[in-house]
Formats: structure tokens, sequence, C-alpha cells
């Protein structure tokens, strides 16, 4: 072996040694030892691998020790962290499924840690002093909120429509729209789904323009449902025609049809109203007539993750009766969750305020700008010449495959601190004890006020102190 490679696997110290280090006494004794020590061993085994495979004329003419304790901190330090954990979304898209999509409004965190921590009445009905159903919790609020008698949710609009085609539509076929065999986010793909739930796939119309009549010459002794998609992530533009809802009811009427509406993002106020792209409510879909309307809990509605599948009663409640019902039920927290968020929308104006996805999606950009040249007040204050910030204009996005077409004009501050490069402080921003997720565009890096949370602000300042005294 080349001489200067064994002389450096030499100098590599004892696991022992390294743990009574006293440089890293902080960071061990945060951990079980066992975990302290096996954190240890891999990052020796790491270097050992390295000095290994490096070619003689890379090595180093002695082990670098200080980077030694650095890394060994850094791996110390991670493993006492959870790794499912909050971060500063700097991004600008609002409904950011890489970054857990809608966080929930304050009003939903008592329920939810009271539920979650005593005994609740998920499955208990206290009026008839017997067993209820997790089920029926929805009921109320549902029907207040959007007329629809039926109400079954399960975790996600996936399993949502996997549910409506297995239990309508299994071995017989679903006629939709070439323009609407969307995929959303990679995994969800509606011909795929629909190959699961054993329904079979007939596509009619061509990818811009689909007519009633396309749909009823589909029509044949095999077809069970008609199905609308709703196409979140894309439009198609141009020389265009799709066939309404309302169309659909009709003909499935006149044949004795399903017919269902994916409305993907599902949102219960009309966003047009506050200036932003008119889509088609839940209210609306429901009234319309169709027997069911499905949607995501976490995208415009701004709850938890699940799946909302509303619409007539009995057609609900032969959806419950698929064994599938009890594999895709959802848990006492999602339900606490929206319930709590279905509960905000009784009250719009409050619904606005106190759902974080609809409050920052609504958020005037008077209001950004204002917010932004606050902040970056602050941090001049702050860190002085150390760092340099300027407000630029930017955009923001709904995301969660909502509003494709809305660009929302946005605030943002242009962060720079010297010497790093952007793509380096773009990495030091991200392993910041509160990692903050930034964008890097034109070279520089922007933290976008839009989707900044309360104390989102407060955490930045302490995220930027660490970078900064991570430069000494
Ligand atoms: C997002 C979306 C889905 C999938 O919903 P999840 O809640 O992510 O499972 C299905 N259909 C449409 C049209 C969507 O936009």
């Amino acid at each position: 072996m080349d001489p200067k490679r064994a002389a450096l696997l030499r100098q590599l110290p004892q696991v022992d040694d390294l743990l009574r280090r006293p440089e890293l006494a902080p960071m061990i004794n945060a951990l079980p030892r066992s975990l302290a020590a096996a954190v240890v061993r891999r990052v020796l085994a790491g270097q050992r691998q390295a000095i290994n495979i490096s070619p003689p004329e890379a090595l180093p003419a002695a082990l670098n020790d200080a980077a030694l304790l650095r890394d060994l901190g850094e791996a110390l330090a991670a493993a006492a962290q959870p790794s499912l954990r909050r971060v500063i979304n700097a991004t600008g898209v609002i409904i950011h499924t890489n970054l857990g999509r809608s966080p929930l409004g304050e009003p939903c965190l008592a329920p939810l840690i009271e539920v979650a921590s005593r005994y609740n009445t998920l499955e208990y009905d206290l009026a008839k002093r017997s067993r209820g159903s997790r089920q029926d919790h929805l009921e109320g609020v549902v029907k207040e909120l959007t007329g629809a008698e039926g109400v079954l949710v399960v975790n996600n609009n996936a399993a949502a429509v996997l549910l409506a085609l297995n239990t309508l539509a299994k071995d017989k076929e679903v006629v939709i729209s070439r323009g609407q065999l969307v995929e959303i986010g990679g995994s969800f793909r509606m011909p795929a789904i629909m190959a699961a739930s054993g329904a079979i796939l007939k596509e009619v119309g061509t990818t811009n323009k689909t007519h009633l009549k396309d749909f009823e010459t589909a029509i044949t002794s095999e077809t069970a449902m008609l199905l609308k998609v709703h196409p979140s992530n894309f439009r198609i533009l141009g020389f265009t025609h799709e066939v309404s809802l309302a169309e659909m009811v009709a003909l499935g009427r006149r044949y004795g049809l399903m017919v269902v509406e994916d409305l993907g993002s599902g949102c219960l106020v009309d966003l047009g109203k506050y200036g932003l792209e008119h889509e088609p409510t839940v209210q609306e879909t429901v009234k319309t007539g169709a027997d069911l309307v499905l949607f995501s809990g976490d995208k415009l509605l701004g709850g938890p993750q699940a799946g909302l599948i509303l619409g007539n009663k009995e057609v609900v409640e032969s959806l419950k009766q698929n064994p599938l019902t009890r594999a895709l039920r959802p848990d006492k927290m999602t339900l606490t969750g929206l319930e709590a968020t279905l509960r905000l929308y009784l009250d719009e104006p409050r619904a606005l305020m106190e759902i974080p996805t609809l409050r920052m999606l609504t958020c005037p950009v008077a209001e950004l700008d204002r917010q932004a040249r606050a902040l970056a007040r602050r941090l001049k204050r702050r860190f002085g010449s150390r760092l340099s910030v300027v407000v630029v204009g930017s955009e923001g996005r709904a995301g969660g495959g909502s509003l494709p077409q809305a660009a929302l004009p946005s605030r943002a501050l242009a962060l720079t601190v010297p010497p790093l490069p952007p793509q380096e402080l773009e990495v030091r921003l991200h392993r910041a004890a509160t990692p903050v997720v930034s964008r890097v565009e034109h070279g520089v890096v922007l933290l976008d006020l839009r989707t900044l949370l309360p104390g989102d602000q407060d955490a930045l300042l302490g995220v930027l102190e660490e970078v900064l005294a991570g430069l000494k």
C-alpha cells in the first residue's frame, strides 16, 4: 500500500477516543450512547473509504483533525433531529407537495392535540351510547357547507378515485375525455389508477376537443360511468371544447349512468371574488348534480392530507360497503384536522384569515411589499454589512396542481452573504437547525415573502445568525 495512505489510515482515531472528545460532548450527550457510537463509526468508515479510494496524488499529507471533528459534529447533530421536521418555505409555492402541502390553521391545533393524546368519540356515538362510525363526524358540516347528503373520507384523493371506480365500475367501462387523462406529481396517472381499480378506460374525443356526441356514441351496455377530471396542472388553450358537467349529468341520467367529477383541488370559496382565477367550487359541482364529487383535503381546501368523496347518499353508502374502504380509512388526527378546517369555512371571512393556504393565496402584494421592506430593515440593523439584502419583485404560485395559470405577484428578499456563492448559501440555508428552502434565480438567493408563516421571519434571523457564525 502507498505509505502515505497507510499513514493516514493509522492516524484515524479510535471510536472510543472520539466519544471522549470534549468538543463533541454536547452532541454526544444529546444521544443514546449506542446511537452516538454508531454515528461515529459510520463517519469513520466513510473517512476510511475516502482514503482508500483516493488517488495517491490527491491524498493530504496528514489527517485534518478539525475537518473530521466538523463532520462528526454535523453527523451527530443530524442524528438528534427527527427526519420529518419543520422547514421554512421561502419558495413562494404555496401548496408545495414536497414541503407538506397545506399547513393547518391555528384553530385546528388544540383539537388535534386533545384528540391525539386522549380517548375520543372516533367510533362512539354519545347520544346512542353505542358504537358509532368515524365517517359520521363530518356529515353535518359538509351538508351545511355544500348541500351534499353523503360524505366519505379516505386517505387522499387518489384513494377516493380508486374507491369510486372500483365500487361503481369494476369490469365496466368508464368514459372520459382524452384531454383529461392527467398525470399529477408523477405517481398519479389516471389510466394507471383506472387499471388498478379494475375499471375499463374508454377515452373519447381528442386532446383539444371533446363533444357531447363523442360521449354518447361511446355508451354501450358495458358502460357504468361518465368521468370528468380537472386538468389540475395544465391548460389546453386555443381551439378547444370540453363537455360541461351539466351536459354530462343530463346524458348520464338519460342512460342511467353514474357521473363522477374528480375536482382535484376542491375549493370551497369562490376565488374569483378575491382577484384570482375562478375555479369551479365544490358547492357548484355538487349542485350541478354529479353523483360523486372527489377532491383533496390538503390542496386549496387547506386541511390535512385526505380524499373527500361527496354526493348522493345512496351512492356514498355503496362505497362504504366496499372492503377497500377499510383499507383506505383515515385516522383520528386526519379527521380532527379536517373537521376543524371545515368548521372554519362556516364563516368565510374567518376561513380566509385562519386557513394559511387561503390567507397566503389572497394576501395582497402591497402587504407583502410592506413586510419585505420591514424584514429587510431588520436584517440590515441586525447584521449590517455582513450580508446584503434587496427587496425585489417575485412571482409565487398556488402549486399542488391548483390554478396553474395564476402567477401570484409577490416580493422576495434577494440575499447575498459574501463570500458565499449563491449555491453555497442555498446549501447552508438548507443545513440550518431550521432549514430554509429558497429559490436561486439569476445567480442570487431569493426568499419569497408569500409563503412565510407566522414565526418564520423571527426564525429566519436565527438561521442567518447560524450561517454567518459558520463563516468564521
Ligand atoms: C391532486 C389530484 C389528485 C390526487 O390527489 P391526492 O390527494 O394527492 O391523492 C387526483 N386528481 C386530480 C385531478 C388532482 O389534481
